[in-house]
């Protein structure tokens, strides 16, 4: 782990973070501390009955609804989205939902610089990232800026309550990829460190009791709980291996977002373990003294996904998805060697336990 006498730069994201249950109820506050009055808000077609009531209940401070949030922030989406924010004379927007709404939201405040008040749903954690991925014909691009980044975050344990068991464990595998990651990250400080074991913590703790108890709160309190403090790391450290490999399987093979995530975790953990030992020994100890592996087991318990080939991937295309991930790739503490990835993907494609 990084210590304070090692030198360091902590680049933080200003946050104001509402958290705890029934604080759905602080929407209008916190639109009106923003200065706004009128807020759009956003969901997905599945959210689209919760986001109605949120904006039944804001009154005159909706200016409606728009539930046409997708994955990856298609931009033609966000078109039609800045159309009703302009035809509705609204003056912020209320994201309620996971990634793909929040991307949404973050995608309309980088056009018209309006105030973003998240209400995060999943554990993904892009409500406090200034990252902000984009697809137009069917490219996607990331952006970083502080434009992007949502003005207030509102953390409601009883909206995740009814969130489906298996979405909740992909989601969770998600978060503590970005604080995997975080540990051994080179621009990594004393401050992420401590916020990404405590967030894998958290998350090592509340996943089982959500798998056993769905909609016991204090569970879904501590994951969220745990996501908020990952998400953070994602949002102010570098990440590596890891991401690359999901950017490029989501991206070039439309793996779906959190599954791939939760399938390649234990993997590209046990690859950079050695390479990062030192880093990575806290979050190891959590997880059996062995953090590759230890994280496999975790996720097997878990009923997670395990094996890439389940999400439609062909064995055909594992050449192609590890020439990608070697092109241009992130910063890693281990190198990334061509022949070593594709065993790893031939491993997580199977769904073998990491050697
Ligand atoms: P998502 O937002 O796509 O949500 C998946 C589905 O679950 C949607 O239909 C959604 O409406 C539904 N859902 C969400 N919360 C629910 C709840 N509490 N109960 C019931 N249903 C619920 O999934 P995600 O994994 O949160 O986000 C994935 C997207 O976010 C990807 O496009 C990814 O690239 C992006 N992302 C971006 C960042 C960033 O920093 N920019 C970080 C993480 C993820």
């Amino acid at each position: 782990m990084t210590t304070s006498s090692e030198a360091f730069v902590y680049d933080a994201n200003p946050a104001r973070i509402v958290f705890g249950p029934g604080r759905l109820s602080a929407v209008a506050d916190e639109i009106a501390g923003q200065g706004a009055a009128r807020a759009l808000v956003l969901s997905t077609p599945f959210q689209k009955a919760d986001a109605e009531a949120l904006a039944r209940s804001l009154g005159g401070n909706s200016a409606g609804v728009f539930a046409e949030a997708a994955m990856h922030t298609p931009v033609t989406v966000t078109e039609q989205a800045m159309a009703a924010y302009a035809a509705a004379g609204a003056d912020c927007v209320v994201a309620l939902g996971g990634g793909s709404t929040i991307g949404l939201g973050k995608a309309i405040a980088l056009r018209n610089g309006c105030p973003q008040i998240v209400v995060a749903t999943t554990y993904a954690g892009s409500e406090v990232t200034p990252i902000l991925g984009q697809t137009a014909n069917g490219v996607k691009t990331t952006m970083r800026g502080a434009e992007v980044l949502p003005e207030v975050v509102i953390y409601d344990p009883e909206l995740t309550l009814g969130l489906p068991v298996g979405m909740s464990v992909t989601s969770g595998l998600n978060a503590i990829a970005h604080a995997v990651e975080g540990l051994y990250a080179k621009d990594r400080n004393p401050v992420t460190a401590l916020m990404a074991l405590e967030g894998i913590r958290a998350l090592r703790d509340a996943l089982p009791e959500i798998v056993a108890r769905p909609r016991d709160l204090a569970a879904r309190s501590s994951a969220l709980y745990g996501s908020w403090l990952c998400g953070t790391v994602l949002g102010t450290v570098g990440m590596a291996l890891h991401h690359k490999l999901c950017h490029t399987l989501g991206g070039s093979f439309d793996l779906p977002h959190a599954e791939t995530h939760a399938i390649l975790i234990p993997h590209t953990a046990a690859y950079n373990e050695a390479a990062a030992r030192e880093a990575l020994r806290p979050a190891a100890e959590l997880f059996g003294g062995e953090l590759g592996g230890g994280l496999w087991d975790f996720a097997q318990g878990l009923g997670a996904p395990l094996a890439l080939k389940d999400l439609g991937l062909g064995e055909a295309d594992l050449d192609r998805a590890a020439e990608i991930a070697v092109t241009n790739p992130y910063w890693n503490p281990r190198p990334v060697e061509r022949d070593a990835i594709r065993a790893l993907l031939g491993r997580a494609w199977a769904g073998a336990r990491p050697q």
